[in-house]
């Protein structure tokens, strides 16, 4: 065999020898320019039609999408190398060198391209900061504002959690808030994704001790795609763990009884009169009245005891009156009172919040 462009005898691809062929006959070409996007604000490069992490710096990024960009004709494999040289802001030379084998032939073609660098705003990063939202998630209170703490707590959790959400092995990257706006005594987040705000609520709920409403509404179609946002309602009963509520028997009487703690849909109560636990769930107990806080306690002397009953000093009256107690521990000087209608009841000494709460996830 001999080749057509110098006449040398020897192997042939397409009639020419190994140096002749580059000269005359390209494989692999390239377009003048290629344009990279990278967005400002996470540093993601658009791949084709994502968004991906492949590095901070051209290096790590710009020979692989140049690989791509190439277009090669002809049977065989081929081995890429791109050096790349700044020539100005934004702009860089990169200079491919493309090793080319077929039937055992091997031979190399050289071509060179500008690469424009882009700064762009990714999809997610646009929805970020443009107050995009699929789901609203309102923490509210029955016949109450929600407290400094509860704000305070709830807002805390919901950066945490969203945190914990982008940065998760899921990578829910729209696990963002887009919008908090305090409302009717309460929050509304609105947040990027329908997940986190699932995520949100549930955690609210579970921590804050409240009953979760959800409704799902259609805002709209894409691509021939119905969207659909997540509203949901963490509503907080009156009262919080520690706080004191009234419970009407059949009879009209009202007593009062210690919350000791709100969870997994159950109210657990302290009976005042008896110390007896007692379970309601906690959507039969949104509308109790609370009676007292925590802050509403008084101090009462203990005059004497005697078993499980104890003379008390009532601090309003300074009448002397009698007490059950929940057990025959000794009370100490002092003891912590509710007064409740016309009657004081031991608080100090009764199992106490934690305990309770304790007892009920046994
Ligand atoms: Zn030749
Ligand atoms: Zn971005």
């Amino acid at each position: 065999m001999f080749c057509i462009g110098c006449g040398a005898e020897g192997p042939t691809i397409d009639n020419f020898c190994l140096s002749c062929f580059p000269k005359h006959q390209r494989t692999v070409t390239l377009a003048a320019q290629v344009e990279v996007h990278t967005c400002a604000h996470c540093k993601r490069v658009l791949h084709g039609h994502r968004w991906e992490e492949l590095g901070t710096e051209p290096s790590q990024y710009v020979p692989l999408l140049i690989e791509e960009a190439l277009s090669v004709s002809g049977e065989g494999t081929q081995t890429v190398q791109v050096a790349l040289a700044n020539t100005e802001e934004r702009l860089l030379r990169a200079t491919v060198t493309v090793h080319r084998r077929r039937e055992g032939l091997q031979w190399s073609e050289h071509l060179s391209t500008l690469v424009v660098l882009r700064v762009a705003t990714c999809e997610v990063c646009s929805r970020r900061h443009g107050s995009y939202w699929e789901s609203r998630v309102q923490l509210r209170a029955t016949g109450r504002d929600i407290d400094a703490e509860e704000l305070r707590l709830s807002q805390q959790w919901a950066d945490e959690l969203m945190r914990h959400l982008d940065e998760s092995g899921t990578g829910d990257r729209q696990a963002f808030i887009s919008r908090l706006i305090p409302q009717h005594g309460g929050l509304d987040w609105y947040l990027g994704s329908r997940s986190s705000g699932k995520a949100l609520s549930r955690l609210l709920a579970d921590r804050l001790g409240g009953a979760v409403t959800e409704s799902v509404e259609l805002h709209g179609r894409s691509d021939g795609v119905d969207l659909y946002r997540n509203v949901t309602l963490v509503r907080l009963p009156p009262y919080r763990a520690g706080d004191f509520v009234a419970i009407e028997d059949s009879k009209g009487t009202r007593s009062p009884f210690r919350v000791q703690s709100v969870r997994g849909g159950f109210t657990n109560l302290l009976d005042l009169r008896d110390y007896r636990a007692v379970r309601m769930r906690l959507a039969d107990t949104l509308s109790l009245e609370r009676i007292a806080t925590p802050a509403d306690l008084r101090r009462a002397v203990v005059v004497s005891q005697r078993g499980a009953e104890a003379q008390l000093l009532d601090p309003d009256h300074y009448s002397t009156i009698t007490v059950l107690l929940p057990s025959d521990a000794p009370l100490g000087q002092e003891v912590e009172v509710l007064r409740f209608e016309r009657d004081l009841y031991l608080v100090r000494g009764a199992p106490t919040v934690d305990d309770a709460q304790e007892d009920s996830t046994a």
